[in-house]
């Protein structure tokens, strides 16, 4: 699939230091060691409505992940899926009178002009559903090889309990999985099945929904093994980092690593799992159920400057959940521009220190709040008059352009 333009990137005067990102598996910060090339997958939309602030945080995140293990050095390579087949995306094609096909196909550019206008660096593999559907199903004849798949009726089921490591990504126990499965596409009431948290790696096809053939009869893939088939395909196991929004924590990371370690006969699916905290507005997490969507296109149509909304999602920590307020984005627009009045003049407060400053907070776990701390002071200083660094400015704007996405 077409992924979007990739804005440039400056290079900047030092390397940045090794990244460390918390590891939900492990529930610690752990070092990222990558070889030459860092491998990243993060779970993409499923296209069936715009993309809310929610969404833009989780890509904003794992972009800074990607700029940091640049400026580090690494070549990275990242993986994103649309789910451009799922029951969300049928279920609203239906309601709203419009071919899925062509709901996903509007839905997904949305999604890539949105990107792009936030300057989050693209996938080098951009995979849709449909089109993995034969790397779907030879995962699933690996399973069925395995014997840790079953059918029930015409749909097939990954056996959880197939995998020893089940549980290890989210740490969770039975009763804690259980209690939310139902909750996000999971049936643990459905008849038949061995274990109630058993997933569905192939749905059978059913009247009115859209179908592929297969050795297993027609139908389409699981929501679980779309993610485990594409990240096995183009990142092998054992990739640096799988990362999502924290309510992809369960079922589906704990599902897509299950089902690739069991196919690959216990080798890792990826060394760290990392996600992002919830952004809530008008005092709820932010979902399509609640209704109480900012989105990020209806912002750009009202001519809000796409770096004050990225700027807005920078000023909190990627792993926190917090409330999405107007004051912050009409605060993130005035700093944006005092910014930019300021950098105009070239020199100002010495640069390094800064530059040092801010790749060290983000290889911290990806810390924007504390790299914009520094930034602020910088501003701050040089406003007030110093101007030791003649090239400051230049260096300022590379290191906000490079490290934060931040073009100014
Ligand atoms: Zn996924």
């Amino acid at each position: 699939m077409q992924t979007w333009s990739a804005p440039q990137v400056p290079s900047l005067p030092v390397r940045g230091p090794q990244v460390s990102i918390h590891d939900t598996s492990s529930g610690g910060p752990v070092a990222t060691t990558p070889a030459d090339v860092a491998r990243l997958y993060v779970c993409g939309i499923t296209p069936y409505d715009a993309t809310h602030m929610g969404h833009a945080a989780t890509y904003v995140a794992f972009d800074l992940l990607n700029r940091a293990w640049r400026a580090a050095g690494h070549d990275v390579h990242y993986v994103q899926n649309v789910t451009d087949v799922d029951d969300p995306l049928l279920e609203r094609a239906t309601k709203v009178g419009v071919a899925w096909e062509e709901l996903a196909l509007r839905e997904t550019q949305l999604f890539r002009d949105d990107m792009e206008a936030l300057r989050v660096l693209p996938p080098r593999d951009y995979i849709g559903a449909v089109e993995s559907i034969p790397l779907v199903i030879d995962l699933v004849e690996k399973l069925r090889a395995t014997g840790s798949v079953y059918t029930v009726d015409t749909d097939l089921y990954f056996s959880v309990t197939s995998d020893p490591a089940f549980g290890d990504v989210s740490g969770w126990d039975r009763d804690q999985m259980l209690a939310i499965f139902g909750e996000r596409g999971g049936d643990p009431e459905r008849e038949g099945k061995k274990d109630p948290l058993d997933c569905v790696v192939w749905r059978g096809e059913r009247d009115g929904e859209p179908a592929w053939d297969s050795p297993f009869g027609p139908g389409r893939p699981g929501w679980h093994i779309e993610c485990a088939a594409i990240a096995l395909k183009h990142l092998g196991t054992g990739f640096d980092v799988q990362g999502g929004g924290s309510d992809l924590i369960f079922p589906h990371h704990e599902m897509s690593a299950g089902e690739v370690q069991v196919a690959e006969r216990g080798d890792a699916f990826a060394k760290a799992y990392a996600h992002a905290g919830m952004v809530a507005y008008d005092g709820e997490k932010m979902s399509k159920s609640k209704g109480n969507l900012v989105f990020v296109s209806a912002l750009r149509m009202s001519e809000v400057d796409p770096m004050a909304i990225r700027l807005t999602l920078l000023r909190q920590h990627y792993r926190s959940d917090w409330e999405w307020t107007d004051e912050q984005l009409w605060s993130s627009v005035d700093t944006l521009a005092s910014w930019r009045d300021t950098i105009t003049a070239g020199a100002g407060a010495p640069a390094q220190p800064v530059v040092e400053a801010v790749l060290a907070a983000l290889a911290n776990d990806l810390d924007a709040p504390t790299a914009l701390a520094a930034v602020d002071t910088w501003f701050t200083t040089t406003a007030g008059g110093d101007t030791t660094d003649p090239n400051a400015a230049e260096t300022i704007r590379a290191l906000l352009d490079a490290s934060l996405g931040l073009a100014l």
